[in-house]
């Protein structure tokens, strides 16, 4: 089973930072800390409220003020400092991970059979581990760290205000009371308050056809407006109690304490109090909200790690534990079946042919015979599901991946082009070419007329600036790509699909300067190519049908014959209608 399932989103994520998981610990931790030095300036600010409300009318009392200011500013920038710490933390590890996956998916990548990419285009895939991996990243570098940041501020809080209310000692019983008094006629009074909000909506009315409420809030704030020149931070808060939609509750709490308090003549006791609920509520609301856009960055995360386990379990070809060393390079299929996933019938049936080294053998036959199918089962595309593919004597699953890639070159129909020079292009084939080798190749694969109608030559970008090369100039890129890998196994499928009259001229030349001394296995469409052929092949329906010299094949008057003689009608009509 692969990795994920079964498993956290948060815990496989950290699997992939490697060791700067360490980090996001770190991270997480310093969060905490952050949170909770940035919760010390609403503290300072609700001693500040305290002093004043307890020093009034004589505010001159109040004189730790100064004090409690200057410790808000401070815990402020401090709050700044260990949150900005806590972010290169979160990030490094963030950033870990995401090459990590990206990595991961290229190296499993690397051991996927060619095939798979016929069906999963490997731009697309890049492109999607791409995004997968970056969208990994809000979720390690932001919301983890928020969210234990957070768990330890609501803890905290939990904790300042049982200290709290220990601090006051004899008054404590009264105020218990008086609180879980208030505390239920607020969620009575904050649950017809909800109720009424889909009234509200659906008559498209603002806030104010509260009537009642407005009314109430009127009320209240004529008689908090006698606190506003000397409590401050008082009407701030107020409002941003008032503001923070879960929280709003908060008012009609004061509302219906007030009264009774004022009753009491207790309301120095009552502002202190509401004004501790209001700084933090509007503490506490902040953070929730930051849990909630965590919950978005957890699907995100858990999303893209689908997407990720997609490209991890998408099958790699065995590889072997003690690999074999090919004698020579004899191409031998041995009884060779294939089918594709999904197809019902197989593409390749009991296929037996040979290439002796140094020959080449062409595969002819109808479209859909099983041409490309057994050209690619060569470099390993796919791996056979009966019979052998073998190269020297060797099984090509027992030969090295490295070893067999190094044998062979390829050159197929659909050749991709990177996005890069043209010179980078052709390099690929051996990093450790040098431009004077590139150039050779280039020049054998007869692209001089390429080279000389782009604007920057051999260093041009392919795709840049509108340079694109139609298919049959790609084709002799290719070529030259192959000749430069100086491979000693060839295997070409001819692409005449694409291929002006002008460009398949120089391809077949390419084609001659590419097979010189190669064992050769060549698909191709245009039997004048294949005359020459050691050995013609005949596919049809995934079989051999026959195989034989051209001269041989002609004479038995089968189905090459006839492709012969229909080849032949056709090149005849081609010339009349150029004479014409
Ligand atoms: P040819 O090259 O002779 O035209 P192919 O080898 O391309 O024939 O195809 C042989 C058979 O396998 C055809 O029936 C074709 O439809 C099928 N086939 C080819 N490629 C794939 C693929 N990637 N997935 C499924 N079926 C495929
Ligand atoms: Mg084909």
């Amino acid at each position: 089973m692969e990795k994920g399932k079964g498993k956290g989103t948060i815990a496989t994520l950290l699997d992939f930072a490697g060791e700067r998981r360490i980090l996001t610990y770190i991270g997480c931790a310093l969060s905490a800390v952050a949170m909770a030095v940035n919760m010390a300036p609403y503290v300072c600010i609700w001693l500040v409220i305290r002093d004043l409300v307890a020093a009034a009318p004589d505010w001159t009392e109040a004189t730790g003020i100064a004090n409690y200011g200057w410790a808000a500013f401070g815990f402020a920038v401090a709050g700044i400092v260990v949150y900005f710490a806590v972010l290169m933390c979160t990030h490094l590890a963030a950033f870990r991970t995401a090459t990590n996956i990206r990595k991961r998916c290229m190296e499993h990548l690397t051991k996927t059979p060619l095939g798979y990419f016929d069906t999963h285009a490997s731009g697309l895939l890049r492109r999607r581990i791409d995004g997968a991996a970056a969208q990994t990243e809000t979720l390690l570098a932001h919301n983890l760290a928020d969210i234990t940041g957070t768990a330890a501020c609501m803890l905290a809080a939990v904790i300042s205000i049982g200290a709290l209310f220990a601090m006051m000692g004899g008054k404590n019983a009264n105020l218990m009371a008086e609180y879980y008094d208030a505390l239920d006629r607020a969620s009575k009074a904050g649950t017809e308050y909800v109720r009424g909000i889909p009234v509200v909506k659906v008559f498209q009315q603002t806030v104010y056809s509260f009537r009642a409420f407005k009314e109430a809030i009127d009320a209240y704030s004529e008689k908090a407006s006698y606190y506003q020149g000397t409590v401050c931070k008082g009407p701030q808060a107020v409002n941003l109690t008032a503001t923070e939609g879960a929280f709003v509750f908060l008012v009609p709490a004061a509302l219906l304490i007030a009264p009774g308090a004022l009753a009491q003549g207790s309301f120095a006791l009552f502002v202190t109090n509401f004004a501790f609920y209001a700084v933090f509520s509007a503490v506490i609301s902040t953070a929730l909200a930051k849990i909630m856009f965590a919950a978005g960055g957890l699907t995100q995360a858990g999303d893209a790690l689908k997407r990720i386990n997609e490209v991890l379990s998408a099958p790699t070809l065995p590889t072997c534990d003690s690999p074999e060393t090919p004698t020579d390079n004899t191409i031998v299929f041995d009884g060779v079946t294939f089918t594709y996933e999904g197809a019902e019938q197989p593409a390749l049936d009991g296929v037996s042919f040979a290439v002796e080294p140094g020959q080449t053998v062409a595969l002819v036959g109808p479209s859909g015979g099983g041409k490309t199918t057994a050209a690619s089962l060569v470099p390993r595309f796919w791996d056979v599901d009966g019979g052998a593919v073998r190269v020297g004597g060797v099984d090509v699953r027992n030969i090295d991946p490295h070893e067999l890639m190094d044998r062979v070159a390829f050159v197929f129909q659909n050749t991709h082009l990177f996005s890069t020079t043209v010179l980078e292009n052709v390099r690929a084939a051996r990093p450790d070419a040098t431009r004077e080798q590139v150039l050779e190749a280039l020049h054998a694969a007869q692209c001089d007329d390429i080279l000389a109608k782009l604007p920057e030559g051999v260093d041009t970008r392919i795709g840049s600036d509108g340079t694109y090369l139609s298919g049959g100039e790609q084709q002799r890129v290719a070529l030259a790509r192959a000749i430069l890998k100086d491979a000693p196994i060839v295997v070409l499928d001819e692409a005449t699909a694409f291929a002006d009259p002008e460009n398949e001229a120089l391809i077949q030349k390419a084609f001659v300067h590419l097979m010189q001394g190669r064992t050769v296995i060549m698909i191709a469409h245009r039997l004048s190519t294949v005359v020459g052929a050691d050995r013609i092949v005949v596919l049809d329906q995934g079989r051999v049908v026959e195989q034989g010299t051209h001269a041989e094949l002609v004479a038995a008057g089968d189905l090459y014959a006839r492709m012969w003689a229909d080849y032949q009608t056709a090149a005849q009509w081609k010339i009349q209608k150029e004479v014409a």
